[in-house]
Parts: structure tokens; C-alpha cells; sequence
């Protein structure tokens, strides 16, 4: 079953903050709210359509099989399961992990994001953490270059409302009570090699730096308005 994400400003109200299951306790893929070509060329098609329908959906399957044979997790919403993720095994750690975060991911991109800018709010935050957006978004970049092998590269909001950029490997985020550097994610990019390789294979790098023409700043500066209110 596919369970209709409707709007943007849902995706980052509802699907960020709430993941909930269905009363049979299972997760269902989310749809995208745009087609699989909407971000050409910033994302290639085919690229959109295995990540979603292939590599999102094996995290959703997997998390629901360990949801079957799981006591703990019968119930919990999404977010709740990722906050204590220490209280679980590595294949819930992985799959949980992948489920949120590719779904906050999809959240984030709108094809006619290109003109969109953060707030006035977040601006200014960016402009105290980082100097100016531009180094921001360097900053951001290289941590995503950096991360060795798979994983994902974050802006967080700490708990005193600071941003900083921090990356993590494999699936985790920095949600997870396991996070090396705990805050709330804001903004996320998939430095997974799924996540560009079709279009970019080796170039990570220009992949990165191409990927803002995707963001949608509307929904980050929600994301930034709910994590510090
Ligand atoms: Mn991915």
C-alpha cells in the first residue's frame, strides 16, 4: 500500500515529526510528491525511481519483517523506534535508519525549488553558525566528500538551536540516541553511491554541489522554525 505524502508542507509537519504505523503495526512506502523525472537534470529519472521503489522500499520490507517477529516495535512510530535505537538490533538500526531518512529526504526536494531561499530566520542562524549561506553549503559538501564509504551528511539544529553540519555512516542519523553528534536534522543529503551513481559514478563532489538546485528552502526553514520554537 502506497500512503499519499499530498503536500509539501504535510511531508515536513506530519511525516518528519510523526511517522506512525498502521494498525497492523507495519510501515508503508511513502509516495513522492512529484514524478520520478521532476528533478531532472539536478536528479536523473531512473536514478529517483530505484532509490524510491527499490532501495526505500527494501528498507520499509526489512523494517516490517523485524516489526513482525518484534514485540517492542509493534506500534511505535518511526521517529520514536530511531530516538532509542540503541534498544534494538543492527537490522532495525539500518532499516529504521533508511526508512526516516529517505523519507525526510524526499521531503526536502521540490522541482521548482530553484527559487526558493531559507527564511529570514534560518538565514540569519546560517549566517551565525557558518559566515554567509555560500560557506555553509562548503562546508556541507566537503563533510559529504569526507564521509568514507556510505552514509549521510546533516545540517542540525543542537539543542541550545545551533546549526552545525555532521555526517554519519551507513543509515544512522542524528536523531539516534547511538549518534556520535545528537541534534535535529534540518537539512540531509544521501552520499550513498545509489544515490548518484547513474549520472555522477565516481564525481560525489559534483553530485553535491549540483544537489541545491533540488532543495526545497521552504521546507527546511520549516523544519529549522519547528526544531528551535
Ligand atoms: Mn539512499
Amino acid at each position: 500500500m502506497i500512503k499519499a505524502l499530498s503536500t509539501i508542507g504535510v511531508v515536513a509537519a506530519s511525516l518528519y515529526a510523526n511517522q506512525a504505523p498502521a494498525a497492523d503495526g507495519k510501515f508503508t512506502l511513502p509516495a513522492l510528491p512529484y514524478a520520478y523525472d521532476a528533478l531532472e537534470p539536478v536528479i536523473d529519472a531512473k536514478t529517483m525511481e530505484i532509490h524510491h521503489s527499490k532501495h526505500h522500499q527494501a528498507y520499509v520490507d526489512k523494517l516490517n519483517g523485524e516489526v513482525e517477529k518484534t514485540t517492542e516495535l509493534k506500534g511505535k512510530n518511526l521517529e520514536d523506534i530511531v530516538k532509542n535505537i540503541s534498544k534494538y538490533n543492527t537490522v532495525v538500526r539500518n532499516n529504521a535508519g533508511g526508512h526516516w531518512n529517505h523519507t525526510f529526504f524526499w521531503g526536502l526536494l521540490d522541482p521548482s525549488a530553484k527559487t526558493a531561499a531559507p527564511s529570514a530566520e534560518l538565514q540569519k542562524a546560517i549566517e551565525d553558525s557558518f559566515g554567509s549561506l555560500d560557506k555553509f553549503k562548503t562546508e556541507f559538501e566537503n563533510a559529504g566528500v569526507a564521509r568514507f564509504g556510505s552514509g549521510w551528511v546533516w545540517l542540525i539544529a543542537d539543542k541550545d538551536g545551533k546549526l552545525k553540519v555532521t555526517s554519519t555512516p551507513n543509515q544512522d542519523n542524528p536523531l539516534m540516541d547511538v549518534a556520535e553528534v545528537k541534534g535535529t536534522p534540518i537539512l540531509g543529503n544521501d552520499v550513498w553511491e545509489h544515490a548518484y551513481y547513474l549520472k555522477f559514478q565516481n564525481k560525489r563532489a559534483d553530485y553535491l554541489k549540483g544537489w541545491w538546485d533540488a532543495v526545497n528552502w521552504a521546507v527546511v526553514s520549516e523544519h529549522y522554525a519547528e526544531a528551535v520554537k
